[in-house]
């Protein structure tokens, strides 16, 4: 038995990596498999029963730490969470309840760097990446939290819409996507996965070659580079049209329909010349709008579009045959989506 001189959040872990590790540190497989089980339980070790004491203090400083540190239910069944890891970074994760089962907004970084002007997540600029078992944790904990396992799962759909931009925690986050739709772990089909993004071309054109069966979600939020460039950073790296052509080969190698995210925001992106320019951009593309209401952030000075504003510009694509929805808003009494739960939380209003 050596002396382990790297710290290994076995959360990170596939089963057969679990299995290495367990041979390295002399425990036979059959441990392997069932610390994995534990870790996928969303247990902390002490709440484990089958590990001996011995075992335990061997793995101790390895298994996962991340807590939930807060829960918000809100009345229409959402539930956010705070979820604590073991440095004591805290980000947020919602549960939404669907007719057709559970989905999961998950992180994949501390804080954002991205700064878009709509987001509370990156007001305060990175903090760190979070690890692939970071963001399994959260899948994990609130899984338990629901009552589910590994067996009984009770999460059906994960969406990567939480802070953080995660292609900009590419590796990571391919290796959580690898981690959770594992057959024999929690086995969410990668088709009930959608990966959102404010659109870095060369890592979707990566993405487009790891031959997974996510759905590809877009932020374009404007109809045109200037506009583009004046809510969204990101703008000044990439055009529309590179954005768009990425999202065509991602398109190609999945045959997948790529999903655009269009927050209304009052005088900016509403008008009417904005949503002829948005239907023309993506005319004959093998793509569904979501026209997103704003959620309010008190730190920035953009307004909303009302219900109204926004019907009226959902009927202005579908005029052009664009495939078109409103994104309902849940959870709206306990605290602004986007980031907004942490700040307040970090905030000591939680
Ligand atoms: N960084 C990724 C994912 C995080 S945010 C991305 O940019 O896609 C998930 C979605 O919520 C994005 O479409 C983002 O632009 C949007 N969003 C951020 N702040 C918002 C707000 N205040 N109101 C409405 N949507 C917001």
């Amino acid at each position: 038995m050596g002396t382990r001189l790297v710290m290994t959040m076995l959360a990170d872990l596939t089963l057969d990596e679990l299995k290495a590790y367990c041979q390295n540190i002399g425990l036979p497989n059959f441990r392997a498999s069932q610390i994995y089980d534990a870790i996928y339980s969303g247990k902390s070790l002490s709440e484990v029963t089958n590990l001996s004491k011995e075992i335990k203090s061997l793995i101790e400083n390895d298994y996962p730490k991340y807590k939930i540190a807060k829960t918000l239910i809100s009345t229409d069944g959402t539930r956010k969470y705070i979820i604590e890891f073991s440095d004591g970074q805290v980000c947020e994760s919602v549960l939404m309840k669907y007719k057709y089962g559970n989905t999961i907004c998950v992180s994949t970084q501390i804080g954002c760097r991205m700064g878009c002007k709509f987001c509370a997540s990156t007001l305060k600029g990175l903090l760190r990446n979070l690890s692939a078992g970071e963001i399994l944790g959260q899948v994990l904990l609130i899984n338990r939290d629901l009552g589910g396992s590994i067996k009984a799962r009770q999460i059906t759909n994960i969406v990567l819409m939480g802070s953080g931009e995660p292609l900009d925690n590419y590796d990571n986050v391919i290796k959580f996507l690898q981690l959770v739709s594992y057959e024999k772990g929690l086995d969410i089909s990668q088709r009930n996965i959608s990966l959102s993004t404010c659109g870095l071309v060369d890592k979707i054109l990566m993405l487009a070659n790891e031959k997974l069966n996510i759905t590809l979600t877009i932020s374009l939020h404007a109809p045109n580079d200037e506009i583009r460039k004046s809510t969204m950073p990101i703008a000044n790296r990439y055009t529309i049209e590179e954005v768009l052509y990425a999202c065509k080969k991602y398109i190609e190698a999945t045959t997948r329909r790529v999903a655009i995210e269009y927050t209304l925001i009052k005088g900016v992106n509403d008008s009417r010349v904005a949503a002829n320019q948005l239907a023309k951009l993506l005319k004959g593309m093998l793509c569904h709008v979501n026209l997103i209401p704003l959620n309010q952030v008190k730190e920035r000075s953009l307004t909303g579009s009302s219900r109204g504003e926004a019907e009226t510009f959902k009927k202005w694509l579908e005029e052009e045959g664009i495939s078109v929805t409103i994104r309902r808003t849940m959870g709206q009494d306990i605290s602004g989506a986007c980031g907004q739960l942490r700040n307040d939380y970090l905030g000591g209003k939680l």
